[in-house]
């Protein structure tokens, strides 16, 4: 039982993401997980919108994840990686091989998306350091999110992550404007002028780009053309730059595409990957670099690359990524992610025109409703819980990433709620 002294304590010692310690907001203590169900401790069963923040894919507590991690619990839940090797290590990355962008062809597993990132910047500055080149500078565009250490702050959106902050710590990089062309609208070409400028004006010192292809995630939720993409993969290489390409959101097919960077057919240079890597059961990510990059980085003057954590392939996670992957390539998941992008189209698309309502984006298994006013959070959170569902907007963005099993009917009462909220002018915050 979760006691009220328990909620107490939470309020007043444990530090929530991105909360206050003297004023948080409500939080909602949990029992279990099932299948698409977060059921709450007084009893209240949830259908989860959010698959815990694009992890938790095919639902909770997936028998064949579990049973992965109790195998691997009982042989060696974790070993270090420095000097050492394992099949759950090797199985994984054979796995991914099959799966990853065929060029992408060495991986360094790490232990958080951001740490991810944070490893392909550090690869992207030793290749060039390799190549007796002095590079420090990142080119990317606005509302973008990558994460909250230094330097994959260094490269979201300065507004959303309170650059400002940080200012005399965090290194400056290089922003051209988000594009404004839509994922399934017409293909404004003036959308590459200004990242293309800032590409040609800066090009000796920038080491890399780095993006999210297709969806932009927690810096807005926006979804651009694809043809953007090829753009910057065509002047990457006119250039000789390194592009990576950040899907720890989007990998592992929530927009329809097992990687959203198949969207436009390109491969990049180094990519990250996370988030859903274990099917949202544990903590793991991976950077995988092209090979010529990998062998640059390690011809330099340190002969190796200069990362290692002290959990790097932890066996635990690494089999039940193994698991997940076995679960993808029985290849269910792209009729799933069909289905419920069906659905979004028709319960979504007709919010378009609800006065609350700004802008609704969808694609894959993610479906955007973009509100005038922002949400009132602690109002709406309760709202959602009271229509049985787990729904958690941030500012204008009322979103759903739900698990792939999730059925038609509980779709429905997603969406519904979804709608229901829409209408309630009481959970905006008015200007
Ligand atoms: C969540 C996210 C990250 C950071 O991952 P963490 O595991 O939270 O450190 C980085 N990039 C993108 C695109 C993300 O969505």
């Amino acid at each position: 039982m979760f006691t009220s002294a328990d909620s107490d304590f939470d309020r007043r010692h444990i530090w929530h993401p991105y909360t206050s310690i003297t004023a948080p907001l409500p939080v909602y203590p949990v029992a279990r997980t099932e299948g698409v169900y977060i059921e709450l401790s007084d009893g209240r069963r949830l259908i989860d919108g959010m698959s815990s923040w694009w992890c938790a894919q095919h639902g909770y507590n997936h028998p064949e994840l579990a049973a992965a991690a109790q195998r691997q619990l009982e042989t060696m839940p974790h070993v270090m990686f420095g000097g050492l090797t394992h099949q759950p290590a090797v199985r994984l990355c054979r796995s991914l091989k099959t799966m990853l962008p065929a060029n992408l062809d060495c991986i360094f597993l790490a232990d958080s998306g951001s740490v991810a990132v944070e490893v392909s910047l550090k690869m992207a500055l030793q290749y060039w350091h390799a190549r007796g080149e002095a590079r420090s500078k990142f080119l990317t565009i606005e509302r973008g999110y990558h994460g909250d250490t230094f330097g994959a702050m260094s490269v979201c959106d300065p507004v959303n992550s309170m650059h400002s902050l940080y200012r005399s710590f965090l290194p400056e990089h290089i922003f051209a404007p988000a594009p404004q062309s839509r994922f399934n609208g017409e293909w404004l070409p003036g959308d590459i002028i200004a990242f293309q400028t800032a590409l040609a004006q800066n090009h000796r010192s920038i080491a890399a780009v780095i993006l999210e292809p297709i969806v932009q995630g927690a810096g807005g939720m926006r979804i651009y053309h694809p043809e953007f993409l090829r753009q910057v993969r065509a002047l990457c290489d006119e250039y000789g730059i390194l592009l990576i390409l950040d899907e720890i959101a989007t990998g592992f097919g929530r927009t329809g595409k097992l990687f959203a960077c198949q969207h436009a057919q390109v491969q990049p240079d180094i990519m990250c990957i996370g988030k859903a890597l274990t099917g949202g059961m544990m903590t793991l990510s991976a950077a995988a670099a092209a090979r010529r990059v990998a062998e640059t980085v390690c011809s330099g003057e340190a002969g190796v690359f200069m990362h290692g954590p002290t959990f790097m392939a932890n066996p635990l996670a690494c089999a039940v990524a193994e698991a997940n992957m076995q679960i993808l390539q029985r290849n269910q998941w792209p009729q799933q992610v069909a289905a419920i992008e069906r659905h979004f189209q028709t319960a979504l698309s007709s919010l378009a025109g609800h006065p609350n309502v700004a802008d609704v984006r969808i694609i894959g298994a993610v479906g955007v409703v973009e509100t005038r006013h922002p949400a009132d959070m602690a109002a709406m959170q309760k709202f959602f819980v009271e229509q049985g569902v787990w729904i958690r907007p941030f500012g204008k963005l009322i979103y759903l990433m739900p698990p792939f099993i999730t059925a038609p009917q509980q779709m429905l009462k997603l969406t519904g709620a979804v709608a229901a909220a829409v209408g309630e002018n009481r959970l905006f915050r008015q200007p």
